[in-house]
């Protein structure tokens, strides 16, 4: 059975967003903002109210890189207490069952954008009439729609994807750039990721909100597509961008028909210059860029013909 390692810090409302997006580059299945007690509604006037007590929790693997994950986050804890106090992180075992529980009790459906709704399967939500509900369950792929990544590129395809398209969702986690993009626009989505059990969970998760028909999910990577000579109008990259780099000097751009776009995140801000001369290289015209906290999302084209 697989056991995991949770990681939680009590801090106040001002330190607890810094020390969440610290945690989730570890802690892929998202992280959790937890209030502790209720504050009392009324103070008198000379009483000086406890700041707020909030409680950040992740959950990442217990296995061989476990000890060196637990390093990278005492040593990212320390670095943000040295420009605000910061207690330190705690960490227990816990078997799958209550991993699962745990996260039960702490998703919630969250709206995104102007008409999407991320609605963790077990919860329910009365939607609005022209709302797209995608229900996941966070399984083990990252993607459950809490990260800002993902975010960044729910809102990109619901504003700029045109209707009736081929894309492709490179790096599909749980599959739900995919979702959204067959739910909102879409006429075929291709998803592939490197790992096999994203693949899966991307399969059961497109059944799950009726989209099947429309997406193909498959194992792979760059090289697969390349060689596949499939092209798609729209393309969906959020991945690193270290990785975007790389795959922008394997000809990234050539996935892209001419006259089509694609959106790259998993960007963090000082990395965006760098990741837009590697878009120029592979053949695409960076246009807009979109930012949540410290990440960004690149919008380009690639120039018709
Ligand atoms: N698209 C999802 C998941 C993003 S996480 C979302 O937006 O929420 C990034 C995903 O890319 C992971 O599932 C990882 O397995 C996959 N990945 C990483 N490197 C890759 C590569 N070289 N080729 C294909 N997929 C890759």
């Amino acid at each position: 059975m697989t056991r995991w390692i949770e990681v939680s810090i009590t801090a106040d409302g001002e330190a607890s967003e810094a020390i969440a997006q610290e945690l989730h580059k570890w802690c892929h299945q998202g992280v959790a903002i937890e209030q502790t007690g209720i504050p009392p509604d009324k103070w008198d006037e000379d009483e000086v109210p406890p700041a707020k007590e909030l409680i950040v929790r992740g959950y990442f693997p217990e296995n061989d890189q476990a000890d060196d994950i637990k390093a990278q986050i005492n040593r990212a804890i320390g670095y943000l207490n040295m420009l605000y106090p910061m207690p330190q992180p705690v960490y227990n075992v816990v078997d799958e069952e209550d991993w699962a529980n745990a996260w039960k009790a702490h998703y919630h459906p969250v709206r995104i954008g102007k008409r999407l709704i991320i609605r963790p399967l077990w919860t329910e939500v009365e939607p609005l009439p022209d709302d797209v509900i995608i229900a996941l369950d966070p399984g083990m792929a990252f993607g459950t729609g809490t990260h800002p990544t993902t975010q960044l590129c729910l809102e990109a395809i619901e504003d700029s994807m045109p209707p009736h398209l081929d894309v492709l969702d490179l790096g599909c986690g749980s599959g739900i750039l995919a979702i959204a993009a067959a739910k909102l626009y879409a006429t075929k989505v291709v998803a592939v990721d490197i790992d096999e059990l994203a693949v899966k969970i991307t399969l059961e998760n497109a059944e799950q909100n009726g989209v099947a028909e429309k997406i193909v999910a498959q194992q792979g990577s760059l090289e697969t597509l390349i060689t596949s000579a499939r092209r798609f109008d729209f393309m969906v990259v959020n991945i690193l961008a270290k990785v975007i780099i790389t795959m922008c000097d394997q000809h990234l751009g050539d996935l892209v028909r001419p006259g089509g776009t694609a959106i790259f995140s998993g960007i963090i801000d000082t990395q965006a210059d760098d990741v837009e001369i590697a878009l120029r290289k592979t053949g695409l015209e960076p246009f807009a860029r979109r930012q949540q906290g410290d990440w960004i999302l690149i919008e380009a084209k690639r120039p018709a013909l």
